[in-house]
This record gives C-alpha cells, sequence and structure tokens, in this order.
C-alpha cells in the first residue's frame, strides 16, 4: 500500500491539492486562486476552464514540490464548492458558458416562481432544501433557456451537467478520452433533483426545472473503491491512481472534523459560513431555515444526514474590505484595524450582498451598515465585519439547537477564518460557549482524503480518524449574559433593516 493519500479541493475562492500521511498530517499543499467574474449585480461565475487548468497545475507542483509521484498515492479524494453549475459539451470539452457559482442570484424569480403553486412543498417535502437560488437546478434551467442549442444539444445527450466535483472528476479521467460523469449523494442533494428517500434523481423534480435525464451524472456513495474510476494516465497526476471519493466541501470539513456521531457538529468559516450538524441515519425537517442534506454515504452503508445552517457572506465581507472598499491590504489586517477599538462603536453591518440565507431566507434583503455616526472609524467597520461572522453564526446555532434539542457545550471550527484570533474570541463571547480549533485546520481536503483512505482500506476505520483529531486552540467566552444579550438585540434590529429592500 503506498504511503499517502492525496485531495483535490476545488474551492470558490481557489483550488488546492493536498498531501497527507497515515496520522491524517499535512505533507504537501499548494494552491492556486481564480478569478471571481461578476458581470453584473448579484452575478457571480467562474471560467471552468480556468479551474481545470488551475487544478491540473497544482496537482503537478505539489506532487513536483515534495518529490512525490503517482505511485506515492494510496487514492485520490474530491472535494468541491457546492452547488455551482457547469454545462459542457462531451465531444469537445467545452462548457456553453461560464460556471454559474452558487452565490449568484440570477435565479432569483426561477425560485420565487416555484413558491407561488404546489412545486416549492414539493421540494421542501422531497430535497430537504428550500426553492432558492442558491442551489443548482435554476441555474440549470437558465443556461439551458439562454444559451443557444443547449437544451437540444441536452437533450441529444451531448450536454453535460456537473457541479465543479463532476466537471473536475469528468476532466482528471481523462476528459474526452473516456472521463467519468459521475457526482456523489452529497453534491447531488445540493440540486432541488434528488429525492433524499431514493437517493436518485427524481423526474417530477426534473420537470419542475426542465432538466432532460439524459444530461444529469450518475449519482454513487461518497466512498466506494470502485466508484469514480482513475486518474488519466496522461493527465497531470502521471498515473492511474483510484479516485475512491467525493463530498461536497461542507460535507468534507464534517467528516475531516471526525463529527460521525449524532449530535456532532462543525462550523466551517470560509467565504461563507456552513454549520452541520450530524442527525444520523435519520432526517430530521427543519421548522427553524435549516436545510437537510446528506452528510456523507460510504460504500454500502446507509446514508448519514445533516441539518444544515448556510450563510452566504462572512470571509467574502473581510474580502470586500480588502478589494471593495480598500480598507485593509490583507484578510489578516481586518483582525489588527479591529482591535484598535474596544468594541462596534454601535455599528452593526449585515452583509446580505446576496440576500440572506439560513435561518432567515430573504432574498429580498441587501448589505446594510447602521448605527454609524461621526465617531466611527474603519477600525468600528472591521470590527462590526467580525461581529457580523459571529452573530450570523449564532442565529444559525440558536436554529439548530431549537430543530434538534442539541445543546452544544463546545463549538468545533474550521476554515480560513479561524486563522482570526479576534473574531474566534468574539464567536466564543457572542454564542457563550467555547470554540475549539483543531490542529489540522483544512478539513475540507483531509475529510476527502479520509473518505477515499477508508476506501481503499489505507485506514482502518472511523476510530482510527477520530484518534488524529487534535485541539490546537480553545476560545473561552469572557461577556456578560447581559453584554451578550444586548449585543444580540442590537444585530436583530440592524437584520431588521436589511430585510425588505428589493
Ligand atoms: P473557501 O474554501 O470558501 O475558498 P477558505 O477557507 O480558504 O475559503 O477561507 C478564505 C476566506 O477567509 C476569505 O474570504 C478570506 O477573506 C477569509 N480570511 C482569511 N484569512 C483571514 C483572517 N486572518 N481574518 C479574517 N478573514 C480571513
Amino acid at each position: 500500500m503506498p504511503d499517502f493519500v492525496g485531495a483535490v479541493d476545488q474551492g470558490t475562492t481557489s483550488t488546492r491539492f493536498m498531501i497527507f500521511d497515515r496520522d491524517g498530517a499535512e505533507v504537501a499543499k499548494f494552491q492556486f486562486e481564480h478569478e471571481q467574474i461578476m458581470p453584473r449585480a448579484g452575478w457571480v461565475e467562474h471560467n471552468p476552464i480556468e479551474i481545470w487548468t488551475r487544478t491540473a497545475a497544482v496537482i503537478q507542483t505539489t506532487l513536483q514540490r515534495s518529490r512525490l509521484q503517482d505511485s506515492d498515492l494510496a487514492a485520490i479524494g474530491l472535494t468541491n464548492q457546492r452547488e455551482t453549475t457547469v454545462v459542457w459539451d462531451r465531444r469537445t470539452g467545452r462548457p456553453y458558458y461560464n460556471a454559474i457559482v452558487w452565490q449568484d442570484t440570477r435565479t432569483d424569480e426561477i425560485a420565487a416562481a416555484l413558491d407561488r403553486d404546489g412545486r416549492g412543498q414539493v421540494i421542501r417535502d422531497r430535497t430537504g432544501l428550500r426553492p432558492e437560488a442558491y442551489f443548482s437546478g435554476g441555474k440549470i434551467q437558465w443556461i439551458l433557456e439562454n444559451v443557444d442549442g443547449v437544451r437540444e444539444a441536452a437533450e441529444r445527450g451531448e450536454a453535460a451537467f456537473g457541479t465543479t466535483d463532476t466537471w473536475t472528476l469528468w476532466n482528471l479521467t481523462g476528459g474526452r478520452k473516456g472521463g467519468v460523469h459521475i457526482t456523489d449523494v452529497t453534491n447531488a442533494s445540493r440540486t432541488m433533483l434528488m429525492d433524499l428517500d431514493t437517493l436518485d434523481w427524481d423526474d417530477e423534480l426534473l420537470s419542475f426545472f426542465g432538466v432532460p435525464r439524459a444530461m444529469l451524472p450518475e449519482i454513487r456513495p461518497s466512498s466506494d473503491p470502485a466508484a469514480y474510476g482513475t486518474s488519466y494516465r496522461y493527465g497531470p497526476v502521471g498515473g492511474e491512481v483510484p479516485i475512491t471519493a467525493i463530498l461536497g466541501d461542507q460535507q468534507a470539513a464534517t467528516v475531516g472534523q471526525v463529527c460521525f456521531s449524532p449530535g456532532e457538529a462543525k462550523n466551517t468559516y470560509g467565504t461563507g459560513n456552513f454549520l452541520l450538524l450530524n442527525t444520523g441515519t435519520e432526517r430530521v425537517r427543519s421548522e427553524s431555515g435549516l436545510l437537510t442534506t446528506v452528510a456523507y454515504k460510504f460504500g454500502d452503508e446507509p446514508a448519514v444526514f445533516a441539518l444544515e445552517g448556510s450563510i452566504a457572506v462572512t470571509g467574502s465581507a473581510v474580502q470586500w474590505l480588502r478589494d471593495q472598499l480598500h480598507v485593509i491590504s490583507t484578510a489578516a489586517q481586518s483582525e489588527t484595524l479591529a482591535r484598535q477599538v474596544a468594541d462596534n462603536g454601535g455599528v452593526y453591518f449585515v452583509p446580505a450582498f446576496s440576500g440572506l440565507f439560513a435561518p432567515y431566507w430573504r432574498a429580498d434583503a441587501r448589505g446594510a451598515i447602521v448605527g454609524l455616526s461621526r465617531f466611527n472609524t474603519a477600525a468600528h467597520l472591521a470590527r462590526a465585519t467580525l461581529e457580523a461572522i459571529c452573530y450570523q453564526s449564532r442565529d444559525v446555532v440558536e436554529a439548530m439547537q431549537r430543530d434538534s434539542g442539541v445543546v452544544l457545550d463546545v463549538l468545533r471550527v474550521d476554515g480560513g477564518v479561524t486563522a482570526n484570533a479576534l473574531c474566534m474570541q468574539l464567536q466564543s463571547d457572542i454564542l457563550g460557549v467555547p470554540v475549539s480549533r483543531p490542529v489540522v485546520a483544512e478539513t475540507t481536503a483531509l475529510g476527502a482524503a479520509y473518505a477515499a483512505g477508508l476506501a481503499v482500506g489505507y485506514w482502518r476505520d472511523q476510530d482510527e480518524l477520530r484518534s488524529h483529531w487534535a485541539e490546537d486552540r480553545r476560545w473561552e467566552p469572557t461577556w456578560s449574559e447581559e453584554q451578550r444579550e444586548r449585543g444580540y438585540a442590537g444585530w436583530k434590529k440592524a437584520v431588521s433593516k436589511s430585510v425588505d429592500w428589493l
């Protein structure tokens, strides 16, 4: 058995390739960002060709720098930004249109129409989701309706749909020269097209969006020795390595944080924030604005479900301070700037750039900065941005506790923003529970590697993976109850100013 496992993490802002050893420790990593294309207000696209060339480049560079090769890898796992939609021509490998990114709101009207008749309820019951622009179904419909010739090509079986796992896998396994067209249950569960009971595409759901079955990938378990083929011999891996896992990024982080038991949860702080609570093999229906989603399905074992609180804008609000307002020049400076003040100076920032996701689901919301007085500075805005990340997380934690009855005694965190110690301290203060960050912060790639390694017997079982988890740092609450509730009341008031805007 080779000594290492590889993981491709095709994220929203960048793509990385990582190599892990038997202890789940990081051996090598390299990453590239790709362009965020914003042609109009509310539209966000990626160039799928750029995504694939960068994926190939990060795989090659990681292997070269670590002096490892295909024969050193026991398996490769794949994880990806979810919902982002690519439609391409199987004969040429050319996309018909840019990838429509999960944050893109152009399909708001398609989603709203579903709730004007009974279709919205069918979607809720069958998919665990809500009719929202966020999910892939409406994005596929938009491409079919707005790009010449795609519908006919889809009906003839020439046009293929995939989220970026499927696009990456197709290319990694040879593309036009025999690439496989497959996705996994976790990614399929984010399309509004899969029935959570059968774990298969559902004809009635397909009819809601006019999606021909011929363009859809096959759905496989998230971890399986034979599910996804091998890397193409002449591709970037340089040889045939079994690809044995696919998991959407948030599900991968759940696995990477070893949340294998019902009641275990993690919160990932990246472009957006995603809190997932393992609910076991039982589907829990949310009454509080959370989603029901597949956490993972390992081989023939039953699928494990999760309740999910999805927040669209957290780390990307920090990027906005950097790239649009120019009040900081690196994301890390958000901490230095915010530390110049002792509190938010009365300022609240609701970064509802794509409307508000969980638990509000208000497509009509837009960003709001409220409570300003002449006294305020950019430092207060930076502090309010970090607080917004934490208040939005409190909103979903409260919803999760209402739905599940599970009361968190500690919050397990990961993702890019958790490098910000002030933000993590604020999170603990705002929630009133300790916040714990593991040694391996790249839990998304780690989860994909875990699922891939389990499939080929590189790791024995989930207990072995649990034994790898180690805490790096913990933050304890310091605010009084009165301070906590006053702050949260201010946040709620700010949210009420951001909705009903459009
Ligand atoms: P993704 O997987 O969604 O691409 P990452 O986990 O790589 O995201 O995190 C990237 C996000 O984290 C960016 O939005 C960036 O603004 C934010 N970020 C990175 N470092 C910091 C920091 N020190 N403080 C605040 N935000 C940060």
